[in-house]
């Protein structure tokens, strides 16, 4: 990490999964709060099947429920959306963007919860209101994500790729 005074170099960030986010349930790393065991969609549905509000753990199932107006599963929403946004603000102003996008089904898989998201983050965020913006792939970032791993290599080293190319024919 290199302090440049208005920005830091971050060369790699870790995973999220044990970001806190000042939460009461308990992670395998002994600690509480950690962002995966209190914002996730495998924790936001185990804590529905625990509270007898689905009867499996698939998120499909409590998005319906709060689309068919199901307070309890929305209230779930909403409370991650506070969660998403708020740890999105703390990424974002750690590192410093040029630009935040959020993507994911926990931002796209239950729309009516983006708005809370935003807020969250907007409260949340050193940076002006209307500086977050969410993906336009939707739920399609997943294959979009893959097709970016496969392109990797074009962009990474495009000459070289076509030296190994011409090398092999
Ligand atoms: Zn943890």
């Amino acid at each position: 990490m290199i302090d440049k005074g208005e920005q830091t170099e971050v060369g790699t960030v870790n995973s999220l999964e044990h970001y806190p986010t000042g939460g009461s349930v308990r992670c395998k790393c002994g600690r509480t709060g950690c962002f995966e065991v209190t914002a996730s969609d495998h924790a936001l549905v185990a804590r529905a099947v625990d509270i007898g509000l689905i009867d499996a753990p698939r998120m499909r199932l409590l998005q319906a429920k709060a689309a068919a107006g199901d307070a309890q599963a929305t209230r779930m929403f909403v409370e991650r959306a506070e969660v998403l946004g708020r740890v999105a603000a703390g990424v974002r102003d750690m590192t410093g963007p040029d630009r935040t996008v959020l993507v994911g089904q926990a931002f796209t898989g239950f729309p009516a919860a983006l708005t809370d998201v935003i807020a969250s983050f907007e409260r949340s965020s050193s940076m002006p209101p209307g500086s977050v913006s969410v993906t336009r792939f939707g739920d399609d970032i997943q294959a979009v994500a893959a097709c970016a791993l496969a392109v990797g290599p074009v962009y990474d080293d495009p000459v070289g790729l076509v030296t190994a190319w011409e090398a092999t024919g």
